[in-house]
């Protein structure tokens, strides 16, 4: 997730969130299970700020999710809810994710229309970003990809997405997975590409 308003967060993750607040939630966490949330992994944002990370919720049981975002002093943050619901490899995916909408310059960039193209594409780079830092920084191997996919398949499904949408985020995260690009490549492709890329 990434904007300012939660009337302007994207879909995937951010239907995560939704369910903790809304009809979801006696459903969701009922396996009882939880971890031990992981250390944040560095991140600054497209402006060279270091984004914080701030932990929150955690004493409901639900699903695990982020937000990226400025805060009230205009600061950049990622928000972590939830995270001791989630695998570590899980937790570790969304601080990379919504450390991604920052690196990319979504936080600060006009929100695109919810579920619009332009919305999913910006998704579908901050997983592809997210996976390719495990991959390269973290030396994530091919259990691990599935482990997070496992999670994803499993939160999406409890919120009710359908096949189609949880198959596609899946696939995308593993073409990624398996392309020959640094994260920063695929970064710096994105911000030139809207004028930001810094020299
Ligand atoms: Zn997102």
């Amino acid at each position: 997730m990434n904007g300012k308003y939660s009337n302007t967060l994207p879909a995937m993750v951010l239907a995560l969130g939704l369910a903790l607040s809304g009809a979801a939630m006696g459903q969701v966490g009922e396996t009882g299970r939880t971890y031990s949330v992981v250390a944040p992994p560095p991140c600054t944002n497209n402006k060279g700020e270091t984004v914080r990370f701030i932990d929150s919720g955690g004493a409901r049981a639900g699903l695990a999710a982020g937000m990226a975002r400025r805060d009230g002093h205009g600061e950049p943050v990622v928000l972590r809810s939830n995270y001791a619901a989630a695998p570590p490899e899980f937790q570790s995916f969304i601080d990379r994710h919504e450390c991604a909408h920052h690196q990319t310059g979504d936080v600060d960039r006009p929100h695109p229309v919810r579920n619009g193209p332009e919305h999913l594409m910006n998704e579908s780079i901050a997983d592809c970003i997210a996976i390719l830092r495990l991959r390269d920084e973290n030396g994530y191997d091919r259990e691990a990809f599935d482990r997070i996919a496992a999670a994803i398949r499993n939160d999406m499904a409890k919120i009710g997405f359908p096949e189609i949408s949880i198959s596609s985020r899946t696939s995308n995260i593993e073409n990624c997975f398996a392309k020959k690009r640094a994260p920063q490549d695929l970064i710096d492709r994105v911000l030139k590409k809207r004028g930001l890329l810094r020299q």
